[in-house]
């Protein structure tokens, strides 16, 4: 059946005002309280299923345009603008999937190195390659047992592992000084040892 391209039009933008009218979550979906993600912008919450949900919403939108609309400058722009809003709740979706692997990348080694002129502990973490996607690889923290023990409530785990590390370091030279040793500035955790 060949539709009217005055209909096709109206139905699309109809289509797309119904997709505006709701929030589109352009600024992409922030991890929230357990296994739900959050917008930022309208404060909706989801799962991971809901964010499926979400992908599949945009690519039925594209196909029906697909279906619909004949071959004019018009629907292209349509076709592309549909096209590329899949592409974006893909993208989002596909970060918050990887983020539970990234919260569990373990260490493969942590240097700690104590700056003097700083009086703080400079901190470089090591993974396994291939390296996970936006893990914490360096920490700087004051050479003092409270600033260390602040990172104890860190949300990222690599960040809580650091302090309990540095800690230990830090109480060792601690005591090494107090008995007039000199102290090592440097100490390396092998994963044995995180
Ligand atoms: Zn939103």
């Amino acid at each position: 059946m060949r539709v009217a391209q005055g209909w096709e039009r109206s139905t699309i933008l109809v289509r797309m005002g119904d997709l505006v009218e709701n929030c589109l979550h352009s600024e992409g979906l922030r991890i929230s309280t357990g296994s739900e993600y959050r917008c930022p912008l309208c404060a909706e919450s989801m799962d991971l299923d809901g964010v499926g949900r979400w992908v599949q919403d945009a690519e039925r939108s594209r196909d029906e345009a697909y279906s619909m609309v004949e071959g004019d400058g018009f629907g292209e722009i349509v076709r592309e603008e549909l096209q590329r809003e899949v592409y974006r709740r893909r993208r989002v979706m596909y970060e918050l999937e990887n983020v539970p692997r990234m919260m569990t990348a373990r260490p493969e080694m942590i240097l700690v190195i104590y700056d003097a002129t700083k009086a703080s502990y400079g901190c470089r973490i090591f993974y396994k390659e291939p390296r996970p996607a936006g893990v914490v690889e360096q920490v700087d923290v004051g050479a003092a047992f409270e600033r260390i023990l602040e990172l104890r409530s860190d949300p990222d785990p690599v960040v809580r592992l650091i302090s309990e590390k540095v800690e230990e370091f830090h109480a060792f030279r601690s005591k090494l000084a107090a008995g007039g040793a000199p102290a090592p500035e440097r100490r390396v955790f092998y994963a044995n040892e995180l």
